[in-house]
């Protein structure tokens, strides 16, 4: 079946047009407004997809009806979408809309999820004092990532109780010199915490903080198996 003949039992009866499901599809518009979904929970209400982690709205023009929808559809239908001027687009620019609007749930997704663990540590019994929650979430919070140490700090306390979380929504920064020397003056295991959450670019920029500060030495070689990429230099 294509996607025309699947989306007609839901697009028509919501729709004024009762034949043509491309011209029904004219009467709809996403105008910006989108939903986290908790768990992947969510479910096409126009191709029927599951496990959908957002909903985007679309509305129809002519009546109070309203579809919630997978970001897919908007785009694999050509739906109109308000821009932020409130002009309404097709094709590329549309397009380009939603993803903007797709990454901006991800992230505020991703936001949520880490402020959910960072909750759940300060519940925790006998939790180390230097983690400071509050203000590690509001650092998360105005820059999208932790310091290095922060992140240990973290991820140490996170695997030692347990508590579930996704280790790519971890993010770390590395530009500032403070941050390199952070990394820098890591042992190997430490690091090993941390290497999930580095993109390939910050694997490469802490290679070169570490052989920059001339520390790995010092350290000696780790067990195999662990830190791929940094040690063989050495
Ligand atoms: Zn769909």
């Amino acid at each position: 079946m294509n996607y025309f003949e699947r989306i007609k039992p839901h697009l028509l009866p919501a729709s004024v047009e009762q034949k043509e499901v491309a011209e029904a599809l004219k009467e709809w518009v996403y105008r910006g407004e989108s939903f986290i979904l908790d768990a992947r929970s969510g479910t096409c209400e126009l191709c029927g997809q599951q496990d959908l982690s957002f909903h985007f709205a679309i509305d129809n023009r002519h009546n109070q009806n309203r579809l919630l929808i997978g970001s897919e559809c908007i785009k694999r239908f050509d739906i109109s979408v308000q821009d932020a001027l409130g002009i309404e687009v097709v094709g590329r620019k549309a397009h380009q809309k939603v993803d903007a609007d797709r990454r901006e749930l991800e992230n505020q997704a991703r936001l949520r999820r880490v402020l959910n663990v960072l909750v759940q540590l300060a519940r925790k019994p006998r939790f180390e004092e230097d983690i400071n929650v509050e203000s590690f979430a509001m650092y998360y919070r105005k820059n999208g990532a932790f310091t290095p140490r922060q992140l240990f700090l973290i991820l140490w306390q996170v695997e030692k109780y347990g508590v579930p979380y996704r280790k790519t929504d971890f993010k770390v920064k590395l530009r500032s010199e403070r941050e390199k020397e952070q990394i820098a003056e890591m042992s190997p295991e430490r690091m090993k915490l941390l290497w999930p959450a580095m993109t390939p670019a910050q694997r490469k920029r802490a290679e070169e903080a570490r052989s920059r500060m001339n520390r790995l030495p010092a350290l000696g070689r780790p067990a195999p198996g662990t830190l791929p990429g940094i040690i063989k230099k050495y």
